[in-house]
């Protein structure tokens, strides 16, 4: 990113709705939540979901009726965001008769997707910024609306700590460098809440500044943890597991934490 979006003044005047889709579990939480951004009779959906029939029912329930579909908009390819986000932009383009694009930051990881716009535009200007925050996977990325309010998908949770995927191209230093750009934007007034990909918003400027802050002292806690291990020779998979996670990790929280470790063991010793 070369700048920051700029600071978005006044009280919001686009409405964001927050349904949250029936899939709980150790890694979605409650359920993934799906937002309705409505601006008017102009709206539009970021991370449908999951293939729903009755979720995606709930969301075009949300939307301004009679309405223009602007634009389904997914924080990045993980299923729990994405599998519905097709479907939902046919509904919605045959509701309408307009054209609905779907977008992601990487199209080849979505069907029928194309490039992420960086802003997304009403009758009225700008809507949301798109800020791009690789990490958790290499295509997440983020939307700030107008008055502060931030998207953040899965670079931040309400309420746990989100998981660095190596195999999705999520990158240990990339997603630290995220939280950075978070801090710095909460803390010179962008960003006002949070709204996460699961979880409850954080809907003050300090929550949101405390919920990053904790993120950052969490992550950078475990790969201290990571290190230390190593330094005292533990090297397999199986024991670091053990030494930075304990003895009594649940057996559905496992392979987040192996995919943690071994995010802070190629943070630790880059591949070049
Ligand atoms: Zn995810």
């Amino acid at each position: 990113m070369d700048e920051l979006p700029p600071r978005l003044p006044g009280a919001p005047s686009v409405d964001l709705i927050q349904l949250t889709a029936p899939n709980p579990g150790p890694m979605t939480l409650e359920g993934t939540n799906t937002y309705v951004i409505r601006d008017g009779d102009q709206a539009w959906v970021v991370d449908p979901g999951p293939r729903d029939p009755e979720h995606l029912a709930d969301v075009l329930l949300a939307m301004p009726r009679p309405g223009r579909p602007m634009g389904v908009l997914v924080t990045h390819h993980h299923a729990d965001h994405a599998a519905g986000a097709a479907t939902l932009a046919r509904q919605l383009a045959a509701r309408s008769g307009c054209e609905v694009p779907l977008w992601a930051a990487d199209p080849a990881l979505v069907h029928g997707a194309r490039p992420v716009p960086s802003e997304l535009t009403s009758d009225h200007g700008t809507v949301g910024h798109v800020v791009h925050l690789p990490g958790h996977t290499g295509d997440s990325i983020g939307v700030l609306l107008e008055g502060g309010r931030m998207l953040t998908g899965d670079t931040l949770l309400g309420g746990s700590s989100t998981v660095v995927v190596p195999d999705d191209g999520g990158v240990l230093a990339e997603y630290l460098q995220s939280l950075a750009i978070l801090r710095a934007m909460a803390l010179d007034g962008r960003i006002g809440s949070l709204h996460p990909g699961h979880g409850p918003q954080s809907s003050s400027p300090l929550d949101a500044l405390t919920v990053i802050d904790e993120a950052i002292a969490h992550r950078e806690e475990r790969l201290e943890q990571v290190r230390r291990a190593r330094t005292a020779g533990i090297l397999t998979m199986d024991r670091l597991l053990r030494a930075v996670y304990g003895p009594d990790l649940p057996p559905e929280k496992e392979k987040a934490a192996r995919w943690n470790i071994r995010a802070a063991l190629d943070h630790l010793s880059p591949r070049t």
